[in-house]
């Protein structure tokens, strides 16, 4: 064996071998580092095989140059089956070692120890496998190749992943020579390791094959780099194209509303306007390069991949997603992906970005509202009926607790809204603690309703008692304390009704009962019921008509002096003179009239007849003294009923002075109107008379505050009349007298009665005792003398 000095080195040869191994890797780097990272991922395998196809002949064939430099072509050898493994080992751990280059996330470590393993690998073989040399693996100089070559590629895997060279060209440049000069160091310095062995094979193909070989590689590789050339140049004209038409269009996207990030085919994000940056919160060279699905919540992110890859197969897809700002803070966004398609070939994705938080929380209120009563936050009726739908679907037993809150429209017109709207929501908040065993609802106005799964009545009515006794405590607005209670009425399913309309209707029906017919608080429905409305829509279908066909009529009840028992007037009483029932006293219907207002329209009816009376009296020249009408509170509150009175009133102010006005105390609630209507009658010579005094809440004290000339003692006193009853009429009648008030006794039955209130001293009475209340003609007949 005869090792190989450098003198034996053919210059020409070795030139000619470092210019393919430079050129070869240039080209590879070029393709590898500019077209593939522009390439759609079918593209970019095939850039890549082609890369990978230049580096490993180009190595291939700088390797067999350089080898047979060293002796004539004609004493070189290579046995052709070594020849292509090496040629695979080439390829394959360049191709991994390109990948792994361009992979972000592999430290360069790893491709430079690939290329080098590879490259000295193959180099080994092909000298192993050649007949005229051998090389120990374990020679220094071949080792020493190794390590130089290890050592160049390193810093050339490490010029990849920097971004340490701003020109892009010259760093491709610097990279194809670094990687180019490490192959052939190879070559170079292992050369001093090799021996030569004069032994001649015959199994081998001779150099007449190498030549085609290299002749075949150069131009293959050549053509590589051409067409990679010709594609890069096309790439370049779409990008020059594309920033033209992007001048245009640069102020569109800056200065939009929406949030517009461009990203690269792979979810890099390469450019964003304004908006993006002020959504994200981030400065826009923070984002540049990161990914779009770091800002996406894992929880969506599988989706947002899926509408990505959707876009990158020329589809504009729109989609909601949430997403994270810098802050960590939720935010809802619609995102519109558009293909950035030059030519037919998409390039990268817009994402047109808007955020759309307020709107949701908006809908959410929205969605809110729909199922619930504004002022008191409670479910409303839609919900009841959705949720009873659901029971009656699944068959799931429950009650129906519908509460109507009773007098209510008097607290509002009496305090003022702001006090109705405090009761409504103290008695939702009441209702709103039952949720442990029903849910509360808020129907509309002063209508609430609560849903038990219990439907056995005992233990329901227990229930329910709880929460009308919660209902009833005081609420305090403001100053005042106001008191409340409910009309109750109960439906339950499946037993009164088998759908939610019907339900309703028929808890609203106990509770009407609960209310006007039954007198009590709490109502469950029954069949009777339904007769019992009836009966009383037909008794205000009547009443209506009572007025039209002139069934009603005016009794004469007559009032004496009791000192003297001198006639002093007379009560004028209501009476219906029904068609099948008869004569009915006003008891059974006054209630039904103030109910339906229809008692404003009969008051008015018996102030006209009242008026008339007076005055065909007066003409006929009976002595009158005072005639007493009964005029409801709703009716007394109206603005004009002194203009109506006056108006209806033909006899003059002599009649007039005959009319007295019987109100109760109900009327003098709002003291303030009331004294206003008090003097407005007065003016008009009308006295004013408090009926069934001593039975209402207010006390003597009104007496003070209003000119009423007369007081009624009620009668349930004197009908009475016991201890308890008696002192309290002696202190009316005292302290009536002490304020210059008259007092009036009425159902005055016996003599005993009337002793007592001539003792007590009190002015006028009226009652059985004298007579009863009798139809006008007889009245005029026994009592109106000349
Ligand atoms: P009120 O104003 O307290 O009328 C007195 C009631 O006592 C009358 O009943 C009368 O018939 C009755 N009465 C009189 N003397 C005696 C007696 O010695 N013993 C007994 N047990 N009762 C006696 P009536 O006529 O049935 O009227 C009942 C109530 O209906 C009245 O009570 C009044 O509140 C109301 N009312 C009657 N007529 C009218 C009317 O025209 N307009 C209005 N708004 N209410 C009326
Ligand atoms: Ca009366
Ligand atoms: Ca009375």
């Amino acid at each position: 064996m005869i090792s190989i000095f450098m003198s034996e080195l053919n210059i020409a040869y070795s030139l000619f071998s470092i210019f393919i191994a430079l050129s070869a890797s240039i080209i590879c780097f070029d393709i590898a580092l500019n077209l593939v990272p522009k390439s759609t991922k079918r593209n970019e395998i095939i850039w890549l095989l082609l890369a990978t196809l230049t580096f490993s002949l180009g190595t291939k064939t700088a390797y067999v140059v350089g080898i047979s430099g060293l002796f004539e072509f004609s004493t070189v050898n290579f046995r052709i089956a070594a020849f292509c493994v090496s040629f695979m080992v080439m390829f394959i751990t360049s191709f991994l070692g390109l990948k792994l280059q361009l992979n972000r996330n592999t430290p360069y470590l790893v491709p430079a120890t690939l290329f080098t393993i590879g490259n000295s690998a193959a180099y080994f073989i092909i000298i192993v496998s050649n007949s005229a040399f051998t090389l120990s693996f374990y020679n220094k100089w071949f080792l020493f190749s190794v390590l130089t070559s290890l050592i160049l590629n390193t810093v050339a895997s490490y010029l990849v992943k920097q971004k340490l060279l701003k020109n892009h060209s010259v760093k491709i440049g610097l990279i194809g020579v670094l990687f180019g000069i490490s192959m052939i160091s190879i070559h170079l310095l292992s050369i001093k390791g090799l021996q030569h062995v004069i032994t001649y094979d015959d199994q081998v193909y001779t150099s007449n094959v190498i030549v085609p070989f290299l002749l075949l590689s150069v131009f293959l590789f050549m053509f590589i780099a051409l067409i990679g050339n010709r594609y890069q140049q096309k790439l370049l004209a779409e990008q020059r194209k594309l920033a033209s038409q992007e001048r245009y269009y640069r102020s569109l996207y800056e200065l939009n509303s929406l949030a517009i990030i461009m990203m690269d085919l792979k979810g890099t994000i390469i450019d964003l306007n304004l908006t993006a940056e002020n959504l994200a919160e981030m400065k826009k060279e923070e984002m540049i390069g990161m990914h779009y699905l770091q800002f996406i919540p894992e929880h969506d992110q599988a989706f947002a991949k899926r509408q990505f890859e959707k876009t990158l197969t020329g589809e504009v897809v729109e989609y909601e997603v949430q997403m994270y700002n810098s802050s960590g803070e939720i935010i809802e966004l619609t995102v519109r992906n558009i293909p950035i398609s030059v030519d037919h070939k998409i390039h990268g994705i817009y994402g047109m970005i808007k955020d759309i938080s307020e709107e949701k929380r908006n809908l959410e209120k929205v969605q809110f509202m729909a199922y619930h009563a504004p002022l008191t936050n409670l479910p409303n009726k839609r919900r009841l009926s959705e949720d009873m739908a659901k029971n009656m679907a699944e068959q799931i037993p429950f009650s129906l607790v519908y509460l109507d809150l009773n007098e209510f429209k008097k607290t509002n017109d009496r305090y003022g809204h702001l006090a109705g709207d405090a009761v409504l929501v103290e008695v939702a908040n009441r209702l709103r603690e039952t949720k442990d065993y029903g849910t509360a609802y808020h129907i509309g106005g002063d209508e609430f309703a609560v849903a038990f799964s219990v439907v056995n009545k005992e233990t329901l009515k227990k229930m329910v008692i709880q929460i009308a006794d919660k209902i009833r405590l005081p609420i305090t607005f403001q100053e005042f304390t106001l008191e409340v209670f409910a009309s109750i009425g109960i439906a339950r399913f499946p037993f009164d009704a088998r759908n939610v309309e019907e339900l309703l209707q028929k808890a609203d029906l106990a509770m009407y009962a609960s209310k006007e017919i039954d007198g009590s608080d709490i109502v469950f429905y029954h069949e009777t019921l339904l007769k019992k409305v009836e009966e009383r829509f037909l008794l205000e279908q009547n009443l209506k008509e009572a007025l039209e066909k002139n069934q009603f009529e005016l009794y004469y009840q007559p009032q004496f002096e009791i000192q003297t028992g001198t006639f002093r007037g007379a009560e004028a009483l209501l009476r219906w003179n029904h068609p099948d029932k008869g004569l009915v006293s006003p008891d059974a219907f006054i209630h039904v009239l103030e109910e339906t207002g229809l008692i404003v329209d009969v008051g008015e009816w018996a102030i006209t007849q009242v008026l008339e009376s007076i005055h065909s009296w007066a003409k006929a020249g009976f002595t009158i003294g005072k005639v007493s009408v009964n005029i409801s509170a709703k009716h007394f509150e109206k603005q004009n009923l002194f203009r109506f009175i006056q108006d209806v009133n033909a006899g003059g102010a002599a009649c007039l002075s005959c009319l007295d006005i019987e109100i109760t105390e109900s009327a003098l609630l709002n003291l303030e109107k009331s004294i206003d209507h008090v003097l407005q009658l007065k003016k008009l010579g009308i006295s004013i008379s408090l009926d069934d005094f001593g039975t209402g809440y207010s006390s003597l004290s009104v007496l003070h505050q209003l000119p009423i000339d007369f007081v009624k003692i009620d009668q349930s006193f004197i009908k009475a009349f016991n201890k308890d009853a008696k002192s309290i009429i002696k202190m009316i009648i005292h302290m009536s007298n002490n304020l210059n008030v008259k007092v009036v006794a009425e159902g005055i039955e016996t003599k005993e009665q009337l002793d007592f209130l001539i003792q007590e001293g009190c002015s006028f009475g009226q009652g059985y005792y004298y007579s009863k209340p009798l139809p006008k003609a007889e009245f005029e007949k026994k009592w109106l003398k000349k």
